[in-house]
């Protein structure tokens, strides 16, 4: 018998919870994990409280960007969920059917999670880097395993770290070989004047 690894445990759940989405578009689901692999809320794409839902009344489409606005995104609404319930999301992992958009990744970043695993890309994810910068792990799931086998246990971050330290590296060589070749350039002419000399 072969058990799931958390990530997996954690992201089959966040996709029972997409199930119950209200929109049509896409049923999103995120499930909030504390340090200590207890789950602090759920949540799934669906109205602002008691309003209709896009199942029933279709969905409200933004015309600029050609999204449902009707819905409060599982993200937010996992974290809006944490709150009423007065449970801390510090240090936790989020993990989601779908990479998030700019405005639940930036609210996950402030509400204090340092991982998000996503299941599926979204059409605009925010990247490695820019989650790097706001000090957060972002793992696109299917990738994982593969990425583990690649490089261990590192994180995102640890990769990032160890190819700047190569590249520096990288640069040192370069910067080293041009010292080289002056030096290289210099000897021949010296030896030759020496040899006059004798
Ligand atoms: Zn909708
Ligand atoms: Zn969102």
């Amino acid at each position: 018998m072969t058990r799931p690894s958390w990530d997996e445990y954690f992201i089959e759940i966040a996709l029972a919870v997409a199930k119950r989405s209200t929109c049509n578009r896409k049923q999103v689901g995120c499930v909030l994990v504390s340090k200590n692999k207890h789950i602090i809320a759920t949540g799934y794409g669906g109205s602002i409280k008691g309003q209709p839902h896009c199942l029933d009344v279709g969905c409200l489409i933004d015309e600029k960007t050609g999204g449902c606005i009707r819905t409060v995104h599982a993200e937010m609404n996992a974290v809006a969920q944490a709150a009423r319930n007065g449970a801390s999301t510090e240090d936790s992992t989020a993990y989601t059917t779908l990479s998030p958009c700019y405005w639940c990744f930036k609210t996950l970043v402030n509400a204090g999670i340092t991982r998000i695993v996503y299941f599926e890309e979204y059409r605009i994810p925010p990247d490695d880097f820019e989650a790097f910068a706001c000090g957060v792990e972002l793992v696109h799931f299917s990738r994982l395993e593969e990425a583990r086998e690649k490089h261990g246990k590192e994180t995102p971050k640890d990769i990032v770290l160890r190819e700047e330290a190569k590249d520096i590296e990288a640069l040192r060589h370069i910067a080293g070989d041009r010292d080289g070749e002056q030096a290289q350039q210099g000897a021949p002419a010296e030896a030759s004047a020496g040899e006059e000399n004798r």
